[in-house]
């Protein structure tokens, strides 16, 4: 039965943008865009802050040439949608459900080693969660523990028909006889059950050889590298023990990589750090120069006490201009109809494309987890190593107590500033390793970027609409292009 308080209505909890000249609203509820037409936006407008009555909206429609059946038409499609709601509906704030026990694992990330052959200077290898832990870890993963973690994945996959393997270090290539070894046992095992096993790594790149590099080609492994830009700030913090830089060593080896891998795009990865933060020239250096595919950038905004590489406030104002510089670029070629290669903005993009509304920031404990060399099973690869979050071991499997604990922590509905934050959908408040570094939980939501993430989420909220009003044909070439239609 409907009570009086139901018709009186608010409007929903929404985040309004316009782009190319329309209104549009992005609700977090529900992880939706809407284009406002003229009649929504009135409705809205009359609502303001406060509320206003059923019979009022209605009269306000019609007086505006709606027939009363379309006013009511209209006020019961935009209560469906939760553009507005009932006075007397508590706002949801998403719930902390209880992670389910038995999970179907989609992907594993094997520390193949932990040792590397370069000494950067912000590794998180290096972080507040493993300083201590390092010495006395198994440094190389054994061909036995990388069986085992295959079958574990397969074994803890049920139900799935593909999933993923990504090596890791330390420096991933300094253990390849292993991840030679750990691919033929993996395709062989999934073959038996009729399944596909994809892979992918993240390198240095100062290892590459020309054998190396059919191999990735010949098994479709995606590549990544970690990489900063032009010699003068790759060389910066990317050095060897000695001190010397390692551009010398990685250019000629990069252009091999991209000449003769092409089952896969080849991906950069750049961490930005004090005085690294020229993103528009680095982003041209490695696309043009280097010829990658894609480039994506990750700034440093945590770091230990006594290290100065994090970034401060004008550091980070100045990747913010270089990513809005090169967000422009890339809606420019969007809207010709050719894709660009900044990362960050296919990524929020694909997120917003396909309506996600996250629980957690990452998959990481949910469809992924971290192996160590030893076996030790981790949220994901940043936590593996430190023994404060192990989650079990390969051969035993996951500690579900502990899993629960770190899921239900990390859940965003744990997160008070969260639950009303318009960005949750897409943020879910951020990394839990990052948390775990600054606030010392990993649960804890990272407050200190928040300005930022929704800065950026309003940046491509608005490459969204633009081509949603200017070129939608595009959109839908994207969505086909990421698998995501
Ligand atoms: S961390 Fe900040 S930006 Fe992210 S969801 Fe929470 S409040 Fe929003
Ligand atoms: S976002 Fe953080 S916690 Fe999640 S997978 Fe990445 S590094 Fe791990």
């Amino acid at each position: 039965m409907t009570t009086l308080l139901e018709h009186r209505y608010r409007a929903g909890e929404m985040h309004r943008f316009s782009a190319a000249g329309e209104q549009f609203v992005y609700l977090p509820q529900a992880g939706a865009i809407f284009a406002l037409d003229e009649a929504t936006d009135g409705v809205l407008g009359l609502l303001g802050d406060g509320v206003a009555a059923h019979d009022d909206l209605v009269a306000a429609l019609t007086g505006q040439g709606m027939t009363m059946a379309d006013a009511e038409g209209l006020l019961r499609e935009l209560r469906m949608v939760r553009l507005v709601e009932a006075e007397n509906v508590v706002a949801r704030a998403p719930v902390v459900d209880t992670p389910p026990d038995d999970f179907p694992l989609q992907a594993l990330v094997l520390n193949v080693t932990n040792q590397c052959n370069l000494a950067c200077t912000y590794c998180y290898e290096f972080g507040a969660d493993k300083i201590s832990t390092q010495t006395g870890k198994t440094k190389y993963m054994t061909p036995e523990t990388a069986r085992a973690a295959v079958d574990f994945l397969l074994e803890s996959a049920k139900g799935r028909d593909a999933v993923h393997i990504t090596f890791f270090g330390g420096e991933t290539l300094m253990n390849f006889r292993l991840l030679k070894e750990a691919v033929a046992y993996a395709d062989a095992r999934a073959a038996e059950t009729g399944r596909r096993v994809t892979y992918s790594l993240t390198t240095n790149a100062t290892l590459l050889t020309d054998p190396i590099i059919d191999f990735l080609a010949e098994h479709a492994v995606g590549v990544t590298v970690s990489i900063d830009g032009p010699e003068k700030m790759q060389d910066a913090r990317r050095v060897y023990k000695s001190g010397k830089g390692s551009y010398a060593v990685i250019a000629p080896r990069l252009k091999a990589l991209i000449a003769r891998h092409t089952t896969r795009a080849i991906a950069a990865r750049v961490t930005l750090s004090a005085g690294v933060t020229d993103v528009v020239g680095i982003y041209h250096h490695l696309k043009h120069e280097i010829g990658f595919h894609e480039i994506g950038f990750a700034p440093v905004t945590t770091t230990d006490d006594g290290h100065d590489f994090g970034l401060n406030g004008d550091g980070m104002s100045a990747v913010l201009a270089g990513f809005n510089a090169l967000a422009d670029e890339w809606l420019a070629y969007a809207l010709r109809g050719e894709m660009h290669g900044f990362s960050n903005v296919s990524e929020t993009l694909s997120e917003l494309v396909v309506g996600t509304n996250k629980s957690h920031p990452c998959g990481a404990g949910l469809g992924l987890l971290g192996v160590s060399p030893s076996g030790d099973l981790s949220p994901c690869h940043r936590f593996t190593d430190a023994d404060d979050h192990v989650l079990g071991h390969i051969d035993s499997g996951v500690d579900q107590a502990k899993r629960s604990d770190f899921l239900t922590r990390g859940h965003v509905g744990a997160k008070y500033e969260c639950t009303s934050c318009w960005a949750r959908p897409l943020c879910a408040g951020g990394c839990h390793h990052e948390a775990f570094v600054r606030y010392g939980d990993t649960g804890h939501a990272n407050l200190h970027y928040c300005d930022w993430i929704r800065g950026w989420t309003d940046r491509v909220l608005d490459i969204y609409g633009t081509l949603a009003v200017k070129n939608p044909e595009f959109l839908d070439r994207f969505a086909d292009r990421k698998g995501l239609s």
